[in-house]
């Protein structure tokens, strides 16, 4: 399996830290707010990467979290009068819900916050007492000068960093980059801890949530997220894992480029904002993943009508020909088993190990269908070839997290599309016309 490592911005052969495993961790969302289409994208992203780890043998091991601390779930609970815990509770089962339309299986574990927060307390006072962080009247920040190497996974030198930090006049600081890592607070959910009583910075806790996952072991295989967690927030992930346990805290850095829609960013002010459920209730789970997968996972994705009626023939094309397959091999009583083409599965396999290269997946997935239609369509098809070509192409519809059920004949519609091959022989089109609707209506035709 090769991948681009954003650290050092170069495809890398993978190589797993414990044989034949992969410790994955994806930072989760922010939960105050229904999943738009841009959050969509990492959720099938990554798990199309775990499948294609599975696909090869490995076993994965992934872990994402719910941030469900945050000003904006504050913010959110007090204008609705409810508690925060009422408002993550809600946006967790919907981020799920959407989770599970697109056909991605749920991590091995999604800690929260709040039920990581002595943890977090302990990671925050371990930083302070090595010097890596400081208090200042109940605030705790990183010093970022404390360690080195800062800035290297985006890209950028402290000293660019510095003239793009905004200073603030009244900040208590040492220097404008270091972060928040607790904050006093009088407003919101809260809790007790040495330094006053507040709540963590965002930066903590995918940190600690890696170190208690993972066996205590501090440094993970993957770590993953969109390109805009990039700066500052997994850079900051890497500075505090490197201050407490002098280690890096992922091996490969995989981040996934953003959505557009029509071609222009999505943002609230130009109220371009989508939200996943209600393309996944206008178009389908499967449809939205195709899409999602039709560009390559670094490249930003532009969402469409044109991209959308592309992805539905398309997908439609392989559902034709599979659905054709399971009906000649039905009619002749041929089960599918577990024989592939290899021929045809190679390539596509060899595509998804590169870097998840998922268009040329694609272009393997259609030549698939060509040889399959190919096959259908002579005058006595052979039956291990389409029984071979069909179950090769469930198996690239797995690992691409697409569901298309495996349709089985009954007796009773094997007997009807034998009926109405017999009519259309006889030229009695209006019976034939009858039973075609029949068959139609199972969903046979
Ligand atoms: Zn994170």
């Amino acid at each position: 399996m090769k991948i681009f490592n954003s650290m050092n911005q170069k495809v890398e052969e993978f190589k797993p830290l414990h044989p034949n495993e992969v410790h994955m961790y994806v930072c989760g969302p922010t939960v105050y707010n229904y999943p738009h289409i841009g959050n969509a994208r990492p959720i099938v992203v990554f798990d199309t990467l775990r499948r294609t780890f599975q696909a090869i043998g490995y076993n994965v091991k992934m872990v994402s979290n719910y941030t469900d601390v945050d000003d904006k779930i504050i913010k959110v609970a007090k204008e609705c009068g409810v508690s925060e815990a009422e408002i993550t509770e809600k946006f967790i089962n919907a981020y799920n819900h959407d989770r599970l339309s697109l056909h991605a299986a749920m991590p091995d574990a999604a800690p929260r916050v709040t039920e990581t927060m002595d943890a977090i307390i302990a990671f925050i006072k371990l930083l302070v007492d090595k010097g890596h962080a400081y208090e200042i009247e109940g605030d705790v920040y990183f010093r970022v000068n404390s360690v080195e190497s800062y800035g290297k996974l985006s890209n950028q030198q402290i000293e660019d960093l510095l003239v793009g930090a905004r200073i603030d006049e009244n900040s208590k600081k040492e220097n404008p980059l270091d972060f928040t890592l607790w904050k006093k607070t009088e407003e919101g959910i809260k809790w007790d801890s040495p330094w006053s009583v507040g709540r963590p910075g965002w930066h903590t806790e995918c940190v600690v949530m890696i170190n208690q996952e993972f066996g205590g072991e501090h440094t993970i295989d993957i770590h993953g997220g969109g390109m805009d967690l990039k700066f500052p927030h997994h850079e900051n992930e890497i500075a505090q894992s490197r201050a407490a346990y002098d280690s890096p805290i992922a091996n490969y850095w995989i981040h996934n480029g953003m959505v557009n829609i029509d071609g222009e960013k999505m943002s609230k002010s130009l109220g371009n904002v989508i939200w996943a459920k209600d393309m996944i209730a206008k178009i389908g789970g499967n449809v939205l993943r195709w899409v999602m997968l039709s560009a390559h996972y670094r490249a930003p994705l532009n969402i469409n009508e044109e991209a959308i009626e592309t992805a539905k023939k398309e997908l439609n094309r392989v559902a034709t020909a599979m659905k054709q397959a399971y009906v000649k091999l039905g009619l002749a009583d041929v089960m599918v088993d577990e024989t592939y083409d290899e021929k045809q599965l190679a390539p596509f396999l060899e595509a998804m190990q590169d870097d998840l290269n998922t268009p040329n997946a694609f272009a393997a997935v259609f030549e698939t269908v060509k040889v399959l239609n190919q096959a259908l369509r002579q005058r006595e098809s052979d039956l291990q070839a389409v029984k071979a070509l069909v179950r090769t192409l469930e198996k690239m519809m797995d690992v691409l997290g697409i569901e298309l059920a495996r349709l089985t004949m009954s007796e009773e519609d094997k007997q009807l599309h034998r009926q109405w091959k017999a009519a259309v022989k006889e030229k009695d089109f209006d019976t034939a016309d009858q039973y075609r609707a029949k068959l139609i209506e199972k969903g046979i035709l």
